[in-house]
Protein backbone atom coordinates (compact mmCIF):
# COMPACT_ATOMS: atom_id res chain seq x y z
CA UNK A 1 0.00 0.00 0.00
CA UNK A 2 2.49 2.75 1.03
CA UNK A 3 6.59 1.49 1.20
CA UNK A 4 6.57 0.47 4.85
CA UNK A 5 3.03 -1.28 5.10
CA UNK A 6 1.56 -3.88 3.50
CA UNK A 7 -1.79 -4.84 2.33
CA UNK A 8 -0.85 -8.15 4.19
CA UNK A 9 0.35 -6.77 6.92
CA UNK A 10 -2.91 -5.07 7.51
CA UNK A 11 -5.21 -7.47 6.87
CA UNK A 12 -2.99 -10.28 8.85
CA UNK A 13 -5.12 -11.74 11.75
CA UNK A 14 -4.21 -15.06 13.53
CA UNK A 15 -7.56 -15.33 14.71
CA UNK A 16 -9.19 -15.00 10.96
CA UNK A 17 -6.44 -18.02 10.16
CA UNK A 18 -7.12 -19.93 13.32
CA UNK A 19 -11.27 -19.60 12.61
CA UNK A 20 -10.82 -19.93 8.74
CA UNK A 21 -12.49 -16.67 8.57
CA UNK A 22 -12.01 -14.65 5.51
CA UNK A 23 -10.50 -11.49 6.48
CA UNK A 24 -10.46 -9.69 3.02
CA UNK A 25 -11.42 -6.15 2.81
CA UNK A 26 -14.17 -4.87 0.17
CA UNK A 27 -13.25 -1.75 -2.48
CA UNK A 28 -14.54 0.87 0.06
CA UNK A 29 -12.60 -0.71 2.77
CA UNK A 30 -9.52 -1.03 0.77
CA UNK A 31 -9.60 2.78 0.33
CA UNK A 32 -9.63 3.20 3.65
CA UNK A 33 -6.94 1.16 4.26
CA UNK A 34 -4.74 2.68 1.78
CA UNK A 35 -5.60 6.29 3.64
CA UNK A 36 -4.60 4.25 7.43
CA UNK A 37 -1.49 3.59 5.47
CA UNK A 38 -0.58 6.43 4.71
CA UNK A 39 -1.52 7.84 8.36
CA UNK A 40 0.58 5.42 9.40
CA UNK A 41 3.84 6.33 7.11
CA UNK A 42 3.56 10.44 8.72
CA UNK A 43 3.76 8.46 12.12
CA UNK A 44 6.38 6.33 11.36
CA UNK A 45 8.20 9.24 9.73
CA UNK A 46 7.45 11.54 12.61
CA UNK A 47 9.13 9.14 14.96
CA UNK A 48 12.56 9.18 13.33
CA UNK A 49 11.83 6.33 10.54
CA UNK A 50 12.12 4.00 13.25
CA UNK A 51 9.54 0.59 12.40
CA UNK A 52 5.95 0.13 13.86
CA UNK A 53 4.48 -2.57 13.74
CA UNK A 54 0.81 -3.48 13.17
CA UNK A 55 -0.74 -5.83 15.52
CA UNK A 56 -4.44 -5.25 14.23
CA UNK A 57 -5.55 -3.20 11.19
CA UNK A 58 -8.57 -4.14 8.98
CA UNK A 59 -11.26 -6.40 10.91
CA UNK A 60 -13.77 -7.99 8.85
CA UNK A 61 -17.31 -7.93 10.76
CA UNK A 62 -16.18 -12.04 12.00
CA UNK A 63 -13.25 -11.16 12.64
CA UNK A 64 -14.23 -7.99 15.02
CA UNK A 65 -16.63 -9.97 16.85
CA UNK A 66 -13.94 -12.51 17.11
CA UNK A 67 -11.65 -10.83 18.88
CA UNK A 68 -14.25 -8.66 20.95
CA UNK A 69 -13.65 -5.69 19.14
CA UNK A 70 -16.18 -2.73 19.87
CA UNK A 71 -19.25 -3.53 17.29
CA UNK A 72 -19.05 -0.03 15.89
CA UNK A 73 -14.99 -0.42 15.44
CA UNK A 74 -13.00 1.52 13.00
CA UNK A 75 -11.19 -1.46 12.12
CA UNK A 76 -13.60 -3.05 10.67
CA UNK A 77 -14.24 0.32 7.83
CA UNK A 78 -10.22 -0.39 7.65
CA UNK A 79 -9.82 3.61 9.12
CA UNK A 80 -7.69 1.88 12.24
CA UNK A 81 -4.81 0.33 13.51
CA UNK A 82 -3.37 -1.28 16.46
CA UNK A 83 0.75 -0.53 16.47
CA UNK A 84 3.05 -0.82 19.08
CA UNK A 85 7.42 0.34 18.60
CA UNK A 86 9.52 -2.20 17.12
CA UNK A 87 11.40 -1.21 19.97
CA UNK A 88 10.30 0.85 22.99
CA UNK A 89 6.85 1.42 25.07
CA UNK A 90 3.79 2.30 23.33
CA UNK A 91 3.98 4.57 25.80
CA UNK A 92 6.21 6.52 24.57
CA UNK A 93 4.93 6.59 21.35
CA UNK A 94 1.35 8.06 22.07
CA UNK A 95 3.16 10.57 24.14
CA UNK A 96 5.09 11.57 21.24
CA UNK A 97 2.21 11.31 19.03
CA UNK A 98 -0.40 13.16 21.08
CA UNK A 99 0.71 16.34 20.29
CA UNK A 100 0.72 15.97 16.37
CA UNK A 101 -2.66 14.45 15.66
CA UNK A 102 -3.76 16.91 13.88
CA UNK A 103 -0.47 17.29 11.16
CA UNK A 104 -0.59 13.45 11.22
CA UNK A 105 -4.12 12.79 9.99
CA UNK A 106 -4.82 11.04 13.15
CA UNK A 107 -8.38 11.51 13.84
CA UNK A 108 -8.40 9.25 16.91
CA UNK A 109 -6.04 8.26 19.14
CA UNK A 110 -6.18 5.39 22.01
CA UNK A 111 -3.09 4.39 24.13
CA UNK A 112 -4.75 0.50 25.62
CA UNK A 113 -3.97 -1.67 27.80
CA UNK A 114 -4.90 -4.73 28.41
CA UNK A 115 -3.10 -7.48 31.12
CA UNK A 116 0.46 -6.52 30.08
CA UNK A 117 -0.11 -5.46 26.69
CA UNK A 118 0.15 -1.99 25.92
CA UNK A 119 -0.47 -0.81 22.31
CA UNK A 120 -1.25 2.60 20.13
CA UNK A 121 -4.92 2.22 18.43
CA UNK A 122 -4.65 5.38 15.48
CA UNK A 123 -7.81 5.67 13.31
CA UNK A 124 -8.13 8.73 10.53
CA UNK A 125 -11.56 8.57 11.72
CA UNK A 126 -12.23 11.51 14.24
CA UNK A 127 -14.74 10.65 16.87
CA UNK A 128 -18.15 12.07 17.53
CA UNK A 129 -17.50 14.10 20.85
CA UNK A 130 -13.58 15.77 20.33
CA UNK A 131 -13.01 15.49 23.46
CA UNK A 132 -12.52 11.44 22.79
CA UNK A 133 -9.87 12.28 20.44
CA UNK A 134 -6.95 11.48 22.86
CA UNK A 135 -7.72 8.76 25.54
CA UNK A 136 -6.16 5.78 27.38
CA UNK A 137 -8.36 2.61 27.66
CA UNK A 138 -7.56 -0.19 30.28
CA UNK A 139 -9.43 -2.80 29.05
CA UNK A 140 -12.11 -3.62 31.75
CA UNK A 141 -10.86 -0.97 34.31
CA UNK A 142 -11.74 2.37 32.78
CA UNK A 143 -11.55 5.22 30.24
CA UNK A 144 -9.22 8.29 30.92
CA UNK A 145 -9.14 11.83 29.05
CA UNK A 146 -5.23 11.70 27.34
CA UNK A 147 -1.80 9.33 26.98
CA UNK A 148 -2.28 8.08 30.53
CA UNK A 149 0.82 5.89 32.59
CA UNK A 150 -1.21 2.89 33.18
ZN1 LIG B 1 -7.73 -0.73 17.76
Amino acid sequence: MTPHFSLAELTASSTAKRLKLDNTPMPAALENLRQTAEMLERVRAHLGGKPIIVTSGYRGREVNQAVGGATSSDHMSGQAADVVPAVGAAYDMAKALAPHIDALGIGQLIYEASGNSRWVHLSTRKPAKPVNRVITIHVGKGTYLGVQKI
